[in-house]
């Protein structure tokens, strides 16, 4: 053969056209696809496998190979070659198949006269279908062009098995072990709290392509201009709408997701399948789930996040062309049940309607967990087989509070949780009804009562929970969803936002803290050893005070006319706050020598986060207006325990009398200094945590929006003279933790600890 292989594979695809036309069943079409394909690709093999129930890959078709193996030869995924191809989705092209470690040797098939192989995954909405392979006598490596020729190829393939006969109803529907079809328990990361039961609705399901062959090729590039067009001006107007999507994280994820839809090589590779036969539809389909295949073998976190984006849009592109994600007919409860969607795949669905998201990938920091978390649904992550074992209208469970999904739950689990749910309600509900009540406690000690934020849509639940205020607004998490670094009017405008919709409640600005285990994506990670001691937070704002200077200009601005309260992160010495507020007043100068609006109080405060800073507590104070504990950092450095590594995680609890003594030397000192101190840490959040607290002199805690309502809730029954007295006795004691003893306190003096 002298063709070259791209004009081959035209050819292959213009004969594959006449094969589906014509009559016949599903089984000669696969017979004549392997003919055209080895004819064509100038192969002396070519092989159709199609996956069967039990994860099992039949051989179904064979030009090359010796007939009889034809519906005997069978692989488990992830049993040979052809099983790696389909448990990676990642094509192989060897030139010596029988030296990798993953051959596996099928004497009725007479392969073994074959030393190259080139394989393809066939995959339909992102699951493997089957395996289309190619194989020549000759070593030989396979050309790019090869290789993507018959990966369009392989989407005729993914039609075929989807639309036709071949497998039996059940088998179709569930191509995969039908073992896994009764109940299951599947563990992962708990990404958003919460409890939720709906139906699974699969994102990015088997996307329907009307046509796979084009009629007229440049009426096919004019319909992929016409749906880029119209996916671009969607995408406009989702950016212009002033809901939930208006705020500043929303709008920056979805412009720079829009960016990506400009990416070249991505339409390059639509345009050449277009070209070379498929329609529009089919030509998107085949580069998203190149791309989504592509993905699985990436470790890199940020390409990872960018081969989504980029999966996200062509799905999106797909629904512009006519087929895609039908929205109708979704059920009231959904569960979108992901890969990993992208962050503007969740506005595209009634979010009112969403009751949880569950992701293959993803984790706390992905785009979409952000958006999602604004919404407030329970977040499940990194669910392992999620996309293989659930299907459409499965009955799912979400458990966000422990990172867990129960798939077709037994009728056990659906009562129990059921009843579970009913609780919450109940216990919504007796929290919503405190919303009027101020924040005493039995003894008439008033308490304040704080949320801590990160992004602007977090600010609704200062309205919601009748909080005083935020302790703690964390503005690096509106850096973190960025591609780039904010400038002073994005920045300026967050911060506005945020004050606008706080309505005077005051609102504490922590300046940024990244480093440690929160990185921005658009700056170097560091390569410290140790980077929770090492270049962090204020660290990094004193090193790069420029950074540091353009976040406080932006503070002062968004705060004219206002009061306005900036806190410093992980101070560890007096002449640290005092380096920052330097900077502060450097830029409250400017902005009066330039007759700007300033505000009209500025409070200044820092984060109590490191322990040496106790022991110079009193030279501090008078530099202050506030303080506030960071007790997840404190508690870390105070038992050096890392926070994230969760084998040490669980063997010190901040119910330890030395850490409460801590936090009631702290409270002591700012009491004497008339200096009020607060805790924002996630210790706060715990009714049974913040009693202690309570216990050891704190009134003032911000705790987590939703934990506001069991934290008043305990506030309301305790007595704080009486429990202050029997906590100073305990602090003395030698225990591990206070924990059962301050429960059973707690127990015997009816003070309401429910979470
Ligand atoms: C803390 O350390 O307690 C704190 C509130 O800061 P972060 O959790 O953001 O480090
Ligand atoms: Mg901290």
């Amino acid at each position: 053969m002298d063709r070259t292989p791209s004009t081959g594979h035209r050819e292959a695809l213009r004969r594959l056209r006449r094969v589906m036309a014509g009559s016949g069943s599903a089984q000669n079409r696969l017979d004549e696809i392997v003919k055209v394909v080895a004819a064509e690709m100038a192969a002396e093999v070519c092989s159709i496998y199609v996956l069967r129930a039990g994860d099992v890959l039949e051989l179904f078709a064979t030009e090359g190979l010796k007939r009889e193996a034809v519906h005997v030869t069978r692989l488990q995924i992830g049993e040979g070659l052809v099983g790696t191809i389909a448990a990676t989705t990642q094509r192989l092209n060897l030139s010596d198949a029988q030296e990798h470690p993953s051959f596996s040797y099928r004497p009725e098939t007479g392969e073994e006269v074959y030393s190259s192989l080139l394989g393809v995954p066939v995959l339909r909405g992102g699951r493997p279908r089957g395996v289309l392979v190619i194989q020549n006598r000759e070593k030989r490596e396979y050309s790019e062009e090869e290789a993507e020729a018959l990966e369009i190829i392989s989407v005729v393939i993914a039609e075929l098995i989807a639309a036709s006969d071949l497998l039996g109803p059940d088998e179709r529907l569930h191509a995969r072990d039908s073992r896994l079809l009764g109940p299951e328990r599947m563990p992962g990361t708990m990404v958003n709290e919460g409890l939720a039961v709906g139906q699974a609705v699969l994102h990015t399901p088997g996307v329907s392509i009307r046509q796979i062959f084009a009629d007229d090729i440049d009426a096919e590039h004019d319909r992929l201009r016409d749906a880029m067009s119209a996916m671009h001006a969607a995408i406009d107007v989702l950016l212009s709408t002033t809901d939930l999507r208006e705020s500043g994280e929303h709008r920056e994820v979805l412009n720079s997701y829009r960016r990506f839809a400009e990416d070249r090589g991505w339409l390059r590779r639509i345009r050449e399948g277009i070209d070379s036969g498929l329609t529009a539809d089919a030509a998107v389909q085949q580069v998203r789930e190149d791309t989504a295949a592509r993905m699985r073998g990436v470790g890199d976190p940020y390409i990872r996040g960018r081969l989504s984006d980029l999966e996200d849009i062509a799905t999106r592109l797909m629904t512009h062309l006519g087929g895609g994600v039908s929205m109708q007919h979704l059920p009231e409860d959904i569960v979108l049940i992901a890969r990993n969607p992208g962050p503007a795949e969740m506005l595209d669905y009634d979010t009112s309607r969403i009751r949880a998201l569950v992701t293959e990938e993803g984790g706390p920091t992905s785009h979409v967990s952000i958006v999602a978390r604004a919404l407030g649904i329970p977040i499940v992550a990194k669910v392992d087989g999620l996309m293989r074992n659930v299907d459409p209208g499965d009955p799912v469970i979400v458990d966000g509070d422990n990172g867990q999904i129960f798939v077709r739950p037994s009728d056990d689990i659906q009562s129990m949780i059921t009843e579970t749910l009913g609780a919450r309600e109940q216990r919504r509900s007796m929290y919503a009804s405190m919303h009027a009540l101020k924040t005493v406690t039995r003894d008439g000690v008033p308490i304040s009562l704080s949320i801590n934020c990160g992004m602007l849509a977090d600010m609704q639940w200062l309205e919601e929970t009748g909080a005083d205020g935020v302790g703690l607004f964390r503005t690096e998490i509106p850096f973190m969803v960025r591609s780039t670094f904010p400038d002073l009017e994005q920045q300026t405008a967050i911060y506005r936002a945020v004050l606008s919709q706080a309505d005077g409640k005051p609102v504490h600005f922590r300046t940024l803290d990244i480093g440690g285990d929160k990185q921005l994506p658009y700056l170097k990670e560091s390569d410290d050893q140790n980077p929770a001691l090492g270049w962090r937070s204020i660290r990094v704002g004193l090193d790069r005070p420029g950074m540091l200077r353009q976040q406080l200009r932006a503070m002062l601005h968004a705060g004219s006319g206002r009061e306005l309260y900036v806190m410093f992160p992980m101070i560890a010495e007096v002449a640290e706050f005092r380096s920052a507020l330097a900077i502060l007043k450097k830029e409250r100068e400017r902005l009066d020598r330039n007759g700007g609006n300033a505000p009209t109080e500025l409070r200044v405060g820092a984060m109590l986060e490191v322990p040496g800073l106790i022991w110079q507590l009193e030279a501090l104070l008078p530099h202050l207006d506030f303080l506030s504990i960071g007790s997840n950092d404190l508690f870390q450095f105070l038992f050096a325990i890392d926070r994230g590594n969760p084998r040490v995680a669980g063997r010190y609890d901040v119910l330890a009398p030395s850490l409460l003594s801590v936090v009631r030397e702290i409270v002591r000192k700012c009491n004497k200094a008339n200096v009020p101190v607060s805790l924002c840490g996630e210790m706060a959040g715990h009714p049974l945590e913040a009693m202690a607290l309570l216990g050891v002199g704190m009134t003032s805690l911000s705790v987590s929006p939703s934990q506001f309502g069991p934290v008043k809730a305990m506030t309301l029954t305790a007595d704080i003279g009486a429990l202050q007295a029997y906590m100073d006795e305990l602090l003395a004691s030698p225990d591990h933790s206070l924990r059962r003893k301050l429960r059973a306190y707690a127990m015997d003096h009816g003070v309401v600890l429910e979470s």
